[in-house]
């Protein structure tokens, strides 16, 4: 299951670090690796599995010494453990099997005991997922698009509070205040997080009459997206702080927003090269011609030249998309598809038939020619 990446290496820490240190880069990495934020990402999976792995070890004291000393065998119970297997004893120690949500890994960070304070602690507010749809010119060109989202934002009228201005809490009547109930007698006694404040020892008097005590609104955001010149169809783009209002006064989380970009009727687009298949006809084909093209930024002039055949592509340098990261532009390719007239006029069909009758005159010859050649070059003459 493991892979070989260093532990310390795939958190960014140096083997020296301190406990605190570990858990901090943990954290930041496992929150951008997180399946939540990486929806059908596998190599974000792939990793953010590796990134518990490696902290599972080295958030252990004892865990951590063993990996320095013996690697990652010596966890497997390799070199001289007396074959215990210590992964599966920090599994069964309720360590193991990944966290499956962001609240897990809070939980984790905090403690079982610590949910009290990880309840009054600032959260950032959850992330949100927008769309923005626009034209292959407009994600060609770059433009800037207002998108509308609900989101919760912290109420005004109780400050996020939740108790209606002018009221206050009071302390809960459930465990008095002190967050914890105690069930049970004599010998044993489990000691509890109380259900009717949720440990925070205290309960609105009079809940916010707008909110409901919830402390949060909907509210309807507009925001200016600045989409940039090169994004393709299934990007995302990240707006950072838009998202919904944080806990206990944290910030906000983020927006992405994902762009679709709308099919052209002339121009594909394959990485940040353009193609466009342009029609010719018989005698352009055969004689070539002076044509227009179309490109992105208007037409151009082009020689077709006298024998191009079917399918034949032509590279127009720098005429593509300009790549979304800066590094510099893709190509436009034409590609000149010989189209064959239907429905022809009496005029036309007199024409070609002028045509064809001199194709019949000349059609034995060059096939003739070409295949002596080859007889030829076979008996090495
Ligand atoms: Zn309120
Ligand atoms: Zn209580």
């Amino acid at each position: 299951m493991a892979g070989n990446q260093d532990y310390y290496e795939l958190l960014g820490v140096a083997k020296t670090a301190a406990p605190e240190e570990i858990k901090k880069a943990y954290k930041k990495m496992a929150m951008k690796y997180h399946p939540d934020r990486n929806p059908g990402d596998k190599d974000a999976e792939e990793k953010f599995k590796k990134i518990n792995e490696a902290y599972e070890v080295l958030s252990n004291p004892e865990k951590r010494q063993i990996y320095d000393q013996y690697g990652e065998d010596g966890l497997k119970g390799g070199a001289g453990m007396d074959g215990a297997d210590f992964s599966e004893m920090f599994k069964n120690a309720g360590f193991g099997g990944g966290f499956s949500n962001l609240g897990d890994i809070f939980d984790n960070m905090f403690g079982g005991g610590g949910r009290r304070r990880a309840r009054n602690m600032p959260q950032q507010g959850t992330d949100l997922v927008s769309k923005i749809v626009i034209t292959f010119k407009e994600s060609y060109s770059g433009i800037s698009k207002e998108i509308s989202f609900n989101r919760s934002s912290t109420c005004q009228f109780c400050n996020g509070s939740g108790a209606e201005p002018g009221s206050s809490r009071k302390a809960c009547p459930t465990c008095k205040g002190t967050g914890q109930v105690r069930s049970g007698n004599g010998f044993f006694s489990i000691s509890q997080t109380c259900p009717t404040c949720r440990g925070e020892g205290t309960i609105i008097e009079k809940p916010c009459t707008h909110c409901r005590g919830t402390g949060f609104l909907k509210e309807t955001k507009k925001v200016e997206v600045k989409v940039p010149a090169g994004i393709a169809d299934g990007m995302q783009i990240r707006v950072a702080g838009e998202g919904n209002a944080g806990l206990n006064g944290g910030p906000r989380g983020d927006v992405y927003v994902d762009v679709r970009v709308r099919e052209d009727e002339l121009f594909t687009r394959e990485g940040n090269d353009i193609f466009v298949e342009i029609p010719i006809t018989y005698s352009q084909a055969a004689l070539g011609d002076k044509i227009e093209v179309p490109t992105m930024d208007g037409p151009v002039d082009m020689t077709l030249p006298a024998g191009t055949q079917p399918n034949t592509k032509m590279r127009l340098k720098d005429k593509g998309f300009p790549d979304v990261h800066g590094r510099g532009k893709g190509a436009l390719y034409v590609i000149f598809k010989l189209e064959v007239p239907r429905n022809l006029s009496d005029a036309h069909k007199e024409a070609i038939q002028k045509l064809k009758e001199f194709e019949k005159e000349i059609r034995e010859r060059p096939t003739l020619k070409d295949y002596l050649d080859k007889i030829k070059k076979w008996f090495g003459k």
